[in-house]
């Protein structure tokens, strides 16, 4: 609690008075703790690329560059945290605009049977490299009121995530269908991204929405993940009044679930 004294200015003659404001300020401060650590996790965060980039440079130009080999391995390794730092940066900057509010979403009524063929489609090359099958399966006739990209934002990195930690030759699922199909407008429509994976520890399980949380960072850095991914997926689900949340088991795979409004098209 907070104790705010105000003066209060009187008309002439009478006696000057003073206002005690009481305010509960623990919200505010829980919000300003957040704030500073985001901060300092994005600061960690954005350091670790910029000393590679740094130290790589800076023994190239002491005379490694001299070797080819090590000058093209130093050159890649340059290279692969430039890209690192510009996902990091647009994640970022992605996550602070949805924060803020700052570019509203555009809503449109999505046939998720089109919009999930599509999606899979652009991601095939992708679970391709791994030997990955990726498969879907949607039901005929489901629209959901949505900003189109950023729906494609949530199940890209959805699937992302499934590619990234499912090892070669596991598959990758989607799945949309219609949630309680009795007509009423609480009607919804689940999106299932499932995979063959290597899940997540029960103890895990309630902070990988977190910013900047990992289960593991190196397997995350190795994939190229920013740790904001599913932070960012769960803004975005929130603002499209839905819902996400996850089912995993080490070893076996994991289902990330997305509830959605139905709509009539
Ligand atoms: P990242 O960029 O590290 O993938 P995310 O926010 O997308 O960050 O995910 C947070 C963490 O949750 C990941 O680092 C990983 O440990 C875990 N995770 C996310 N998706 C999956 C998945 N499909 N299977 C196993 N672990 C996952």
């Amino acid at each position: 609690l907070e104790l705010i004294f105000v003066p209060m200015r009187m008309n002439e003659g009478q006696e000057p008075g003073l206002l005690l404001v009481l305010q509960d300020v623990t919200a505010i401060r829980r919000l300003e703790r957040m704030r500073s650590e985001f901060v300092a996790n994005v600061s960690h965060e954005l350091k670790t690329p910029v000393a590679a980039v740094k130290g790589f440079a800076e023994t190239l130009l002491a005379g490694a560059v001299n070797d080819p080999e090590t000058a093209h391995s130093f050159l890649t390794i340059i290279h692969d945290e430039s890209e690192r730092l510009n996902r990091l940066i647009g994640d970022i900057l992605e996550l602070s605009k949805i924060e803020s509010r700052r570019s509203p979403l555009q809503f449109s009524p999505i046939d998720l049977h089109a919009f999930v063929e599509r999606l899979v489609e652009f991601m095939s090359t992708e679970a391709a490299k791994k030997n990955i099958q990726l498969e879907w399966q949607a039901e005929e006739g489901l629209f959901v009121e949505a900003d189109e990209d950023r729906l494609g934002q949530i199940l890209l990195n959805l699937l992302q995530n499934g590619i990234n930690y499912t090892p070669d030759g596991g598959s990758v699922r989607v799945k949309a269908e219609l949630l309680d199909g009795d007509g009423s407008e609480e009607d919804r429509v689940r999106i299932t991204v499932s995979d063959t994976g290597i899940g997540i520890p029960k103890k895990d399980l309630p902070r990988i929405f977190e910013r900047f949380y990992r289960v593991d960072k190196a397997r995350s850095r190795s994939s190229g993940g920013t740790g904001l991914g599913l932070s960012i997926v769960k803004h975005l689900a929130e603002l499209h009044h839905g819902s996400i949340r996850v089912e995993s088991t080490v070893g076996v795979g994991s289902h990330f679930v997305l509830e959605l409004p139905l709509i009539q098209p």
